[in-house]
């Protein structure tokens, strides 16, 4: 029964309230990070539901060219398929997090035991890329208990973030680029796409596209584009 409630309300695509917590900024059922600390001009930069094999690198190439770093919230499932676009951007600096194995948004939100289990398996298969994640962003950030609880059974902490570009369900263009950077302040998490998930190739072109211009805009503000981990280490003390 639950389960089929949960697979109606992720077939239907509905804001699921009734499964929990959607608000990137709201913690109502235990600890995230949507920010971290704002004493340094930083913002983490963070790519969600990779890795592709053809907009991971070439997202990562716009990257290196502005000479910023990112966190990307891999699908396990899809690391597991592309490895060496995994291992590409840990070689290249960049940080890889947890997100999930299988991206499961029906029977996995009701059962602590089972998103651990994914979660764990994400964990395993990140780690033979180089990766040790320490971070967590729920599949389409939805926080609820047993979320939680999964997070707390690994020693991962939850990462959601203060500044969208949307590029889920929207292309992404320049005004967007632009007011993301306008409206992000020091400490700020922004969140973007790397991989695909349904999304037409399209819109993620649109990522590919603009995202030299918001990461020239964040640099025009002073703001460094960081991994979630440098961000929330602070600046180095001297
Ligand atoms: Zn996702």
């Amino acid at each position: 029964m639950i389960e089929a409630l949960a697979g109606a309300v992720a077939g239907a695509g509905l804001t699921a309230l009734g499964l929990g917590m959607f608000h990137p900024k709201v913690a109502l059922f235990g600890p995230q990070h949507s920010h971290g600390p704002r004493a340094a001009p930083r913002v983490a930069l963070s790519f969600d539901d990779g890795p592709h094999p053809d907009f991971t690198p070439r997202i990562a190439e716009a990257l290196a060219k502005a000479g910023a770093q990112a966190t990307f919230f891999c699908i396990g499932e899809l690391a597991e398929k592309h490895p060496e676009v995994a291992r590409a951007l840990v070689a290249a600096g960049h940080e890889l997090g947890n997100h999930t194995f299988s991206h499961n948004t029906g029977a996995h939100l009701f059962s602590a035991a089972a998103l651990t289990d994914d979660l764990r398996r994400c964990q395993a298969l990140l780690a033979t890329l180089g990766a040790a994640p320490r971070w967590y962003r729920p599949a389409v950030g939805i926080r609820n208990p047993p979320v939680h609880a999964a997070a707390r059974a690994l020693g991962l902490q939850i990462v959601t973030w203060s500044g969208a570009a949307r590029d889920g369900a929207w292309a992404f263009d320049e005004a967007r680029a632009l007011r993301l950077a306008r409206q992000a302040q020091a400490g700020d998490i922004l969140v973007l796409h790397d991989g695909l998930r349904g999304t037409p190739s399209r819109v993620r072109e649109s990522t590919v596209r603009w995202l030299p211009t918001l990461l020239e805009a964040l640099k025009a503000r002073g703001l460094q584009p960081v991994t979630v981990s440098q961000l929330m280490a602070g600046p180095a003390q001297p």
